[in-house]
């Protein structure tokens, strides 16, 4: 199919962050329009630090129908929302925002996280049942690490340990993500990482300082391993949270959020030692796919959005201005 021509009917979207330029979602977006034959079209809107508010509120003079939100504006963006998803809320962050009028002409600006469902979406893809109730290490503790948990937190997982270098960055994400959703389950192996709790039972969520010793020792306790971290991302390609010459435990899904590059040097280590390995990808289609829905009410297409992201992550592997592909 092809996209019909820009016209006075033409339903608008797009990306508020600074930068923007080198965004992977308007081909994502634009190729699921087509694909579907859509009306609409989806904007890089560079939006400088400290502007997110009248942009926002530009969004609804100009009749957009929503936008992502990125980097820096995450968490600027929540005090305009005249509505918020509870991941959002739980959060602190948006991603997504749907842009409309009540019928007495008043705007409404709703904000949404959609970045725990594509996590969780992905992982299921992937694989990996978190209701099976398996235990997860976490690394990092950044947006991208709170979403995770949250996702998992919700999906019926059994327990977490979140490892950053920075402990006291992991310890706010277990303090600001607990009380904990759901009823704590006994505690598990007598080697366990998470403390216990007077009458026998370990808490879901805690946190550890990033070493090579407490990231080894929680992997082979765990089931499933996140990279929550930059490490690993383009320049630093060489780069692993895993320390070389030890073999990631075959038994471990390990999931990656990195994305450029897409095998990073951890998906290599884990496919290596026979572990199940998936990569950063998934969740950013995802996430893309839930906005998608919200906006249009259209089922999306997730095949034509993940061959675009491929097509352009391939394209300009080799080219300089490549590298700093982000959502
Ligand atoms: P962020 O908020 O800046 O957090 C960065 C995290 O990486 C922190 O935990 C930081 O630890 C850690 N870190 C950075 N350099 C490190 C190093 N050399 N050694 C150990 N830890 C290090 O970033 P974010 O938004 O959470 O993003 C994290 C990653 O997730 C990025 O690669 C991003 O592209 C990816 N991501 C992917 C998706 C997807 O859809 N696939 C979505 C969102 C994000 P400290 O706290 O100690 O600084």
């Amino acid at each position: 199919m092809t996209l019909p021509p820009i016209d006075g009917c033409t339903q608008l979207v797009g990306l508020i962050g600074w930068p923007v330029e080198h965004s992977l979602s308007p081909v994502m977006h634009n190729a699921a329009f087509d694909a579907l034959g859509l009306n609409w079209r989806y904007v890089p809107l560079p939006v400088p630090p400290g502007q997110v508010e009248a942009a926002m509120r530009g969004l609804v003079a100009l009749g957009f129908r929503g936008a992502n939100v990125t980097v820096p504006h995450k968490q600027a963006a929540m005090p305009v929302l005249n509505t918020i998803g509870p991941s959002a809320r739980a959060l602190g962050a948006v991603n997504t925002l749907i842009v409309g009028r009540r019928a007495d002409g008043t705007p409404v600006i709703g904000g949404y996280n959609t970045d725990d469902k594509g996590f969780v979406g992905a992982l299921r893809q992937g694989g990996f049942e978190p209701e099976e109730g398996g235990d997860v290490v976490v690394v990092g503790a950044g947006g991208a690490a709170r979403a995770v948990v949250f996702g998992l937190l919700w999906s019926g997982i059994g327990k977490i340990v979140v490892l950053n270098r920075t402990l006291e960055r992991g310890r706010a994400l277990v303090s600001d993500l607990g009380p904990l959703p759901q009823p704590l389950p006994e505690a598990g192996r007598g080697d366990s990482p998470f403390p216990r709790r007077e009458g026998g039972r370990g808490v879901r969520l805690c946190a550890l300082p990033l070493t090579p010793e407490t990231l080894v020792e929680s992997a082979r306790a765990a089931d499933l391993l996140v990279n929550a971290t930059t490490v690993g991302m383009w320049p630093h390609v060489n780069g692993s949270i895993w320390p070389g010459g030890v073999p990631i435990p075959a038994h471990l899904t390990v999931f990656d959020l990195v994305y450029n590059p897409l095998e990073t040097r951890l998906l290599r280590q884990a496919r290596g030692s026979g572990a199940r390995a998936i990569d950063g990808l998934g969740m950013l289609v995802r996430q893309g796919t839930l906005a998608f829905e919200m906006w249009t009410g259209e089922e999306a297409p997730i095949e034509v959005m993940r061959a675009a992201c491929e097509s352009m992550l391939k394209e300009r592997k080799d080219s300089s201005q490549s590298k700093r592909l982000v959502f």
